[in-house]
């Protein structure tokens, strides 16, 4: 059952007619909880609340699978707006984007020419930027210009995913560029040919990659929601005296949040992943897949309304 309802809500996360009726009507449903606004504004606003906690945040304008230059370049033009904001008003806080939102799927030409604007405006705010990692048959192409930017510019960085099977190999062979990584058990819907189908693999893989880029010298974001990924990763600091300096943990924005500020207090950088924009469907959709009884939490926020 549950199975049946994480597919389907991978499956509505898909839907165009969907998601342009969502655009249409706005933040409802619920969605607020997990989606900090429309605005800039409205994201600065949660933004130095959260800050005012002593939790660090990488922001997120939302949108994905963009097929046209022109929403390409408006999509960088709000992340360039968000960096700005960012700089202005001093705010603790990286930026994340979706490679596929920047044109991945048009052309190579103009994927670099937008991440190279977003990147210069970054350094000159002193902001750092991770690129996050969509469905496996982006996978390659999103390391091959992971792996062309970070010669170009320190402060990028990216994700890899515990739920596929090349990802101990794609630490390897990143080890050498000292990537600032970010570490999930992975969101899409993948074929059992490229990612392990069973949740005590994909745990398994996520501690391995963890330990190895830790391990290898490298900074690294433990992302998850896990209170045993959690504990798991504590212990391995303190067995191989790994500093508090060399990886943070990172939540999304309203999952969890008592547990993010406990992190907090116990003394660990913890950085929640803060979206917004008015292409929140897919992402919300996602959300709900991953954990169907946040269904219950939605379905009340709608009857109250
Ligand atoms: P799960 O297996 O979903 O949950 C494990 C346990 O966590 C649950 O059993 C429960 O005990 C606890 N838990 C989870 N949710 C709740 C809740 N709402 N309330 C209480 N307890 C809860 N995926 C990508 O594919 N690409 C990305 O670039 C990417 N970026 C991410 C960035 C951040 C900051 C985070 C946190 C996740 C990101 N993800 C990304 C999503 C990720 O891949 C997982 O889909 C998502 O984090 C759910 O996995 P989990 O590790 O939290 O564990």
């Amino acid at each position: 059952m549950e199975q049946l309802m994480r597919d389907f809500f991978l499956f509505l996360s898909k839907n165009k007619t969907l998601t342009k009726l969502a655009k249409k009507y706005g933040l409802r449903f619920g969605a607020s909880r997990f989606v900090a606004g429309e605005t800039i504004e409205q994201a600065v606003k949660v933004i130095k609340q959260l800050n005012k906690k002593g939790l660090a945040v990488t922001v997120d304008y939302l949108g994905e699978f963009v097929d046209n230059e022109k929403e390409a370049n408006e999509m960088a033009n709000h992340c360039i707006e968000a960096i700005q904001a960012i700089g202005r008003e001093k705010l603790n806080s990286q930026l994340s984007l979706k490679m596929t939102s920047m044109g991945l799927d048009i052309s190579d030409d103009l994927v670099m020419k937008n991440m190279r604007r977003i990147l210069e405006t970054a350094k000159e705010h002193g902001v750092f930027v991770t690129i996050d990692m969509e469905d496996y048959s982006r996978c390659q192409k999103t390391l091959d210009i992971f792996k062309q930017l970070k010669t170009e510019y320190d402060n990028v960085g990216t994700v890899l995913q515990a739920y596929l099977y090349r990802t101990a190999a794609d630490i390897e062979d990143l080890k050498d560029y000292h990537p600032n990584l970010r570490l999930v058990k992975g969101a899409y819907k993948e074929s059992p040919e490229v990612a392990f189908p069973d949740k005590k693999d994909v745990d398994e893989n996520f501690k391995k990659i963890i330990k190895m880029h830790l391990l290898n010298g490298n900074y690294t974001a433990v992302a998850t929601h896990d209170d045993a990924i959690i504990e798991y990763t504590k212990q391995l600091v303190k067995e191989y005296n790994i500093p508090n300096s060399q990886f943070e943990f990172q939540m999304l924005y309203g999952i969890r949040p008592e547990r993010q500020e406990q992190l907090v207090r116990e003394g660990y950088t913890m950085r929640v992943y803060v979206p917004y924009g008015t292409d929140w469907y897919g992402y919300f959709m996602r959300r709900l897949a991953e954990r169907p009884a946040n269904v219950a939490f939605v379905l009340k926020g709608i009857f109250r309304k």
